[in-house]
């Protein structure tokens, strides 16, 4: 038996998710007593680092394609599992996550649990938690398959160093031909992607128009924060769709968001109240995102936040 942890990477090389899922695969390995083994594909650069998390193993994959399919590398970690005999397969709550964790519970026959949130409680029974209800409740999920599929939430679980760089294996494997071709693939290359920011500057409404954007990337640029923001700011086409968080956009649990004109709608807080501080500046004290507020600001953006920046870019070059 054995812990298979699904290692995501991006451009070659495996990024900060990886390591969260692979140190939920190491704890979890540790508890039952069994190897945790990482599962990559197209040789990312930096794989043998996932021995320093807790990985016993790395397989590799070459999947002969050079775009995410979720088809075919579900159908590849399948075969890794069956070959590593994986009760357990573990994978970040991303988007290749969220694409593969389904079908390959149905190609196992196994339980899914998507967005856990912390190491299961092995009582006896396998038991997971997990945020629900726009993050108003916690879950507190009984897997009863032999076989178990879990995503992580990504931010849950802090990489934590459990062991030395180990080699990879690539595995030699037949796969399914691919049923989708990517035709164009437009990249943004300097931004922090949301999903994975400790640190959110967003924006809403408040900041009445994309002329005044600037302000909140000045922000997020010296904080090396990412960006985002509420959903009309999204609908009305101030900022890309990728930005919007929320209940129906991205679900984020950085360590900082700072919220600016933004209500604090309930829809907008499903996605955002995990966050581990919120700071709200607005200038409306009845607004209800202050009552989910750790730090807030009543005042008029136009002026609070030029001067926050500014007190950032002092505090960076006087502690340089
Ligand atoms: C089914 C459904 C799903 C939804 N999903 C989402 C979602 O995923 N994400 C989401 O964000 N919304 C979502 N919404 C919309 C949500 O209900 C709110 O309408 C939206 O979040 C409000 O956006 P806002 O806070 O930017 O705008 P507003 O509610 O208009 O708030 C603007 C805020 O800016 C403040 N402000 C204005 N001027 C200034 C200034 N100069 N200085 C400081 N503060 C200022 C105001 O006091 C106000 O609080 C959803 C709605 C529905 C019905």
């Amino acid at each position: 038996m054995s812990v298979l942890v699904y290692a995501e990477n991006t451009g070659g090389s495996c990024k900060k998710s990886a390591y969260e899922a692979v140190t939920f695969g190491h704890k979890l390995a540790t508890i039952l007593n069994t190897p945790c083994i990482a599962v990559t594909f197209g040789n990312p650069s930096n794989a043998d680092q996932l021995g320093v998390y807790g990985a016993t193993e790395v397989r590799n994959i070459n999947p002969g394609i050079d775009h995410f399919d979720g088809q075919v590398f579900a159908a590849a970690i399948a075969i890794v599992s069956e070959a590593v005999d994986a009760q357990i397969i573990v994978m970040s709550h991303s988007a290749q996550g969220k694409s593969m964790a389904g079908r390959l519970a149905i190609k196992l026959k196994a339980g899914l649990v998507s967005a856990v949130n912390a190491i299961p409680a092995m009582t006896g029974n396998f038991l997971v938690t997990k945020s629900v209800y726009s993050g108003k409740a916690v879950a507190t999920i009984e897997m009863l398959a032999s076989k178990k599929v879990i995503t992580v939430q990504g931010n849950s679980i802090p990489p934590e160093k459990a062991g030395e760089p180990v080699s990879l294996q690539t595995m030699d494997i037949s796969l399914p031909e691919s049923k989708i071709k990517v035709t164009q693939l437009e990249k943004q290359s300097d931004t922090i992607p949301l999903p994975e920011a400790e640190l959110v500057v967003s924006g809403g409404r408040g900041l009445k128009g994309p002329e005044n954007w600037g302000i909140i990337e000045e922000l997020a640029h010296e904080l090396g924060a990412a960006t985002a923001c509420s959903r009309p700011v999204a609908d009305s086409g101030w900022r890309p769709h990728h930005e919007h968080v929320g209940q129906t956009g991205v679900a984020i649990r950085p360590n900082l968001y700072i919220a600016i004109g933004i209500s604090g709608a309930i829809q907008h807080l499903g996605g955002v109240n995990n966050s581990k501080t919120i700071v709200v500046i607005n200038k409306d004290p009845e607004a209800p995102f202050f009552k989910a507020a750790d730090y807030g600001v009543i005042g008029d953006l136009f002026e609070v936040v030029p001067r926050l920046t500014e007190a950032v870019k002092k505090f960076k070059s006087a502690s340089k």
